[in-house]
């Protein structure tokens, strides 16, 4: 009788925790992205006391590269991508090889994966990464270019655009990657396509954060580069503006793949529970899957209650343990 009590207890804290779930996969990384680029714009104004921190600096790295359009469009752009990637990517698989910090552990989404590595695997890995990168990544950029040269560049590389502007294009370009990634991802699942394209990404189930580009070519191609870059193409956005948002989706993605969920950072759990079951949550957002249901066993798993932002040093793990109410791991 007391067991049932408990058990009912717990159901009721569960769905109330999915009610908020429903809310924050919605909020969260619009809510963050607008919140952190606003105040950080402020602070900066303060303490550099200037009304143009982003103007100064944006100009300072033009004096640098120069304001040649196939210099910034093409191999700038492209080193910058490089760079953001391999860095922040370095640093989670530096944590995935020597198994440290140790007190990070606690964060694995899946504990106890890849705990030793396979050195061939993961060169087997970089390899794939760096054809991708350079054979997919550059040849579209330089397609970016060519449509840019045809309408005679009507951007001035120093110029840029007002907060406002700024926001509204990250919005569009958020949204144009959830619906372009969810819809080519859920085609890439069909038979044909997941057997001969997208079966090379599932290879790692419990992944890590630079195999989040380890693809097929193709999938590389419509799945990754080519709605990243839909928004931006569509609101013609400034390219500091695309530098801004190449930041936030490679970080996105890499922490999606990282197999961390670590505190004060989004949560990698929706696309990490895609790669452990393979038949749901297409999306990077969630608004899709929420659309087409294409995330009901994931709200069924004691996942979905983890998927949050953490604001404390608790893992999600401590804070949502297993149990049996709900279908676990
Ligand atoms: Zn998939
Ligand atoms: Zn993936």
């Amino acid at each position: 009788m007391k067991d049932n009590k408990k058990s009912k207890e717990l159901i009721s804290n569960d769905k109330k925790n999915l009610k908020k779930t429903d809310r924050k996969l919605i909020i969260n990384p619009l809510f963050f992205i607008v919140i952190i680029t606003y105040f950080v714009t402020r602070i900066l104004q303060v303490f550099t006391g200037t009304q143009h921190f982003w103007s100064r600096l944006w100009n300072k790295i033009i004096d640098v590269i120069g304001d040649e359009p196939f210099g910034v469009y093409v191999v700038w752009t492209t080193i910058f991508s490089f760079c953001v990637y391999w860095i922040f990517g370095s640093i989670f698989t530096f944590m995935d090889l020597t198994l440290s910090p140790k007190s990070l552990r606690k964060y694995k989404v899946q504990p106890n994966t890849n705990e030793a590595i396979d050195k061939k695997t993961l060169f087997d890995a970089i390899k794939v990464i760096l054809f991708n990168q350079i054979f997919v990544g550059i040849p579209l950029a330089y397609f970016g270019y060519y449509v840019k040269r045809r309408k005679g560049f009507p951007e001035n590389f120093r110029d840029v655009p007002g907060f406002e502007r700024v926001v509204l294009d990250l919005i569009v370009c958020i949204l144009v990657d959830e619906i372009g990634f969810y819809y080519s991802h859920r085609l890439f699942h069909k038979g044909f396509f997941y057997k001969h394209i997208h079966k090379q990404h599932h290879l790692w189930q419990s992944p890590i954060a630079i195999t989040a580009t380890y693809c097929h070519p193709i999938e590389h191609m419509l799945s990754n580069v080519l709605p990243v870059a839909g928004g931006s193409m569509i609101m013609q956005s400034h390219t500091s503006v695309q530098w801004i948002w190449i930041t936030i989706a490679i970080l996105t993605t890499l922490n999606n793949h990282s197999g961390y969920h670590l505190p004060f950072s989004h949560s990698s759990e929706f696309h990490d529970f895609h790669h452990l079951k393979f038949v749901e949550c297409f999306g990077k957002l969630g608004l899709l899957d929420r659309l087409h249901n294409t995330d009901k066993l994931f709200r069924e798993t004691i996942n979905s209650s983890r998927h949050r932002v953490l604001f404390s040093l608790k893992s999600a793990r401590e804070r949502y343990p297993d149990r049996v109410v709900k279908k676990t791991l």
